[in-house]
């Protein structure tokens, strides 16, 4: 799908933009990109200060204009709606960011304070952390394990996000704010005491939630996220021909699509309890797996994974949408009588990922999130958390915020002079 603006393109829709005062699409965006003053300096040809503007809201800015759901955040509160259509806001700074590289911008970092934050995860909210904190001298090492960059690196297919843009940027931010990486992983705080004067934890999720039906112990039964990480790494799958993909968010629309473009004669089908309406996945990732001939088997409830030792398919229960609940979403019922069966040779279990059973000194909530207070605190003194640990599964652009937000909570716990 084509996303990129030429320089025509880009100064029509600069000039469309009605730069309002206080501005929805800045507030809307959880990173609180400048977007009107940043449109502004498009307009009058200082696309360096756009750069300076768009990077100083938000460190992970390339990323986010190949990914960022602009129709959840920004763009749907856009006053331009009102009149003809919304600001293409994301595509002007992926214009910007195309044109002027986080390297071309004079950095004016002040000397390093002595201070040493531990950071344990290197994704979006990681890095976007160890980044604000050297911007106020704030020294962080990284605790990564895997490749850094986290999801966008590591999951998001090279289709949707080129491996130069999601790995030149983890990079840059490393490097151009001398942050340290150290390939450990780490469970419990105390393997940190002494050193630090800080942690910020943002490993994200990293367990797959697993389907409670009868059959998923048979051979050719995948989980979602090991899947894109393989395709990602350049390797086949090797998987069958009829591919049936469980779950109704994103990771299921995503890895739908990247199998059906690996074998584009591959039928993949996505079972889903609830309707599109409800499917959890953004927009143009539904378009884009519509468009590569992904079929969706919609108010379907998996029952059992048929099969002797190998997948043979799929029994399903026929779903009806009942009231909407708290969520906004609408509920399902099972329809008596409705059983249908689905052949598949493979399936995909795509329907959530929970967090690891790991830092048990931290309070937590049912689900196994990090609990932490406004400041994005945790139980334990000099501990901070975000991204996904905290808010379960979420957007690159979230995690961002919360990175920023946990690096202003840190300086201002460091000003009390707190060790950890
Ligand atoms: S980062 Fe995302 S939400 Fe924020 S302005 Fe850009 S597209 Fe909109």
């Amino acid at each position: 799908m084509e996303r990129k603006l030429d320089q025509t393109q880009a100064l029509i829709e600069a000039e469309r933009c009605l730069y309002c005062y206080d501005a929805p699409c800045e507030k809307a965006c959880p990173a609180h990109v400048p977007v009107p003053e940043f449109i502004q300096s498009i307009r009058s040809g200082n696309l360096k200060g756009a750069r300076e503007l768009i990077s100083l809201a938000n460190p992970s800015i390339e990323v986010c204009g190949e990914v960022c759901p602009e129709e959840q955040f920004c763009q749907s509160v856009c006053t331009r709606t009102k009149i003809d259509t919304p600001i293409k806001i994301r595509e002007l700074h992926k214009f910007v960011t195309d044109n002027v590289k986080l390297k071309d911008l004079e950095l004016d970092l002040p000397p390093l304070n002595g201070r040493k934050v531990a950071i344990i995860g290197g994704g979006p909210a990681g890095l976007a952390c160890a980044r604000e904190l050297r911007r106020f001298g704030v020294k962080s090492v990284i605790f990564e394990k895997k490749e850094l960059g986290g999801i966008p690196v590591q999951e998001i297919s090279k289709e949707r996000l080129s491996d130069e843009i999601s790995r030149s940027e983890a990079k840059q931010i490393l490097e151009l704010f001398n942050a340290e990486v150290r390939d450990k992983k780490i469970t419990s705080i105390n393997e940190l005491h002494g050193e630090f004067d800080a942690v910020f934890i943002s490993t994200g999720l990293t367990e797959e939630l697993e389907l409670d039906v009868k059959g998923v112990n048979l051979q050719n039964v995948y989980t979602a996220r090991k899947l894109l990480k393989t395709i990602k790494s350049g390797m086949k799958t090797g998987l069958g021909k009829r591919v049936g993909v469980i779950g109704g968010g994103n990771v299921a629309v995503e890895v739908a699509a990247a199998l059906k473009r690996e074998d584009p004669s591959r039928d993949v089908e996505v079972v889903y309890r609830r309707g599109l309406k409800e499917l959890r996945a953004f927009r143009d990732e539904i378009e884009e797996a519509l468009e590569l001939g992904v079929a969706f088997q919609f108010l379907a409830i998996p029952l059992e994974i048929k099969g002797t030792e190998k997948v043979e398919g799929l029994l399903c229960r026929r779903a009806r949408l009942g009231e909407t609940d708290s969520s906004g979403r609408r509920t399902f019922e099972e329809v008596p009588n409705s059983d249908f069966f689905i052949p598949f040779d493979t399936i995909v279990i795509a329907i959530g990922q929970k967090p690891s059973d790991i830092f048990s000194e931290l309070e937590k909530t049912n689900n196994g999130l990090i609990k932490t207070n406004e400041d994005l605190e945790t139980s334990m003194k000099g501990v901070f958390a975000g991204g996904d640990i905290v808010r379960g599964a979420s957007t690159i652009v979230e995690s961002v915020a919360d990175g920023k937000k946990a690096a202003q909570s840190i300086l201002k716990y460091l000003e009390g002079g707190k060790n950890v």
